[in-house]
């Protein structure tokens, strides 16, 4: 199989743990705000059809705090990469600091948190720019606006396109993702035999099969290995 692999093609994939350091909970750290916001009340197609309110409060403030932090050294480091490389980032994260930092090819498993949808077509979608969402804000179809965000029980966004561009590529990046969460975290498996697969986090002592654990903090390792990957160098 790897004749298939293009070594000019990396593939990175994060996890709320690349955002931390920015100032962003990670899914575990959300412990004090799950017990305010029950997360079967607002992460799920019931919780929504039970308390509309009470889900659009919760993004609403979690699109305003993020409104406040900035993309940190290992975001900077991966559009670095771009010098050198095709990069594309899979992402389980809803937020934008890949965006905000320079990367151009971002593709969100789980939705964006700075996106509307109509919640009777899931290709209606609209850009909030830092806006909440009203009860009463509606689509172009005359339906109630819902985060552009994928909730427990609905399906993940563009998993073909992030399989596919997986299994091209040269260089896997795993970065700050407990892998609790399926079938995002299944697409590790995805990565050729030959492919230089590298898995980076702070807490986390069995790595998964055929990549190398690196552990420590993002805004630590990240950066090295970015800059030996652009110096044209294996890290070990
Ligand atoms: P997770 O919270 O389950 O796991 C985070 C992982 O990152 C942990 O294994 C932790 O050890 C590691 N980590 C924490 N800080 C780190 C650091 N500074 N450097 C390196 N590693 C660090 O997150 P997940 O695996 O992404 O899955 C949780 C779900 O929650 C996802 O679906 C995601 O959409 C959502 N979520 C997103 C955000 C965000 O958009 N920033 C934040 C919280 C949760």
């Amino acid at each position: 199989m790897s004749q298939l692999i293009d070594k000019n093609k990396i593939v990175v994939i994060t996890g709320a743990g690349i955002s931390a350091a920015s100032g962003i909970p990670t899914f575990r750290d959300y412990n004090g705000l799950w017990k305010r916001y029950p997360i079967e009340k607002v992460a799920s197609p019931h919780g929504w059809n039970d308390d509309p309110a009470l889900v659009l409060d919760f993004y609403n403030q979690r699109r305003s705090q993020l409104a406040q932090v900035s993309p940190n050294a290992a975001h900077d480091a991966i559009v670095k990469l771009e010098e050198k490389y095709q990069v594309v980032i899979v992402t389980q994260n809803v937020d934008d600091l890949h965006e905000r930092a320079g990367s151009t090819h971002v593709i969100h498993l789980h939705g964006e948190l700075d996106k509307a949808r109509s919640s009777i077509d899931e290709k209606l979608i609209y850009p909030l720019n830092g806006k909440p969402i009203k009860l009463g804000d509606i689509c172009d179809k005359g339906s109630q606006l819902r985060p552009h965000i994928v909730w427990f029980g609905e399906q993940i966004h563009h998993y073909d396109l992030a399989c596919a561009a997986i299994k091209r590529a040269g260089k896997v990046l795993v970065v700050g993702t407990s892998l609790s969460v399926y079938p995002a975290a299944s697409l590790l498996k995805k990565a050729r035999y030959h492919a230089e697969k590298e898995f980076v986090n702070l807490d986390f002592d069995e790595k998964p099969r055929r990549f190398k654990l690196l552990k420590g903090n993002a805004v630590d390792l990240v950066p090295m290995v970015a800059s030996s990957w652009m110096a044209g160098e294996k890290l070990f």
